[in-house]
């Protein structure tokens, strides 16, 4: 895949400040702040570079406060790394096409993966689909 590379400035321009916070800067949103997306069929997409992220078949209520994933909508599209700051072993997510953070990953989710893709809502703009 080929890489979005932007300076900080440039991302800093096309990015609110919250989203620039927490993509650029590993920044972490408040719960219950950005899971209001609508409840139909569509796809989620990076808010960096509109790389496409997950479906909305795929999300589910963790109560969380987050929005939650079990599966990417393509394992190439996401990038996993581990997180090792706040003193806990995490799996950091990351956008593939222009490494902004999204969120992390963590292995109590819902059936057939067993996954929890805890997104930030605000690293992500959703796309309907019919
Ligand atoms: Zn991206």
């Amino acid at each position: 895949m080929v890489k979005i590379i932007k300076t900080d400035a440039e991302w800093r321009l096309k990015l609110s400040e919250l989203a620039y916070k927490v993509t650029r800067k590993h920044g972490t949103e408040r719960p219950f702040s950005n899971d209001n997306f609508p409840k139909v069929n569509g796809i989620f997409l990076c808010v960096c570079c509109k790389n496409a992220l997950f479906d909305s078949n795929s999300k589910f209520d963790s109560g969380t406060g987050w929005p939650s994933f079990f599966e990417p909508i393509n394992p190439n599209n996401i990038e996993e790394k581990s997180d090792r700051s706040l003193f806990m072993k995490r799996t950091e997510v990351l956008c593939s096409k222009c490494d902004a953070h999204l969120g992390h990953v963590f292995p109590d989710g819902p059936l057939p993966t067993g996954l929890r893709y805890c997104m930030n809502g605000i690293a992500m703009v959703f796309e309907e689909t019919e």
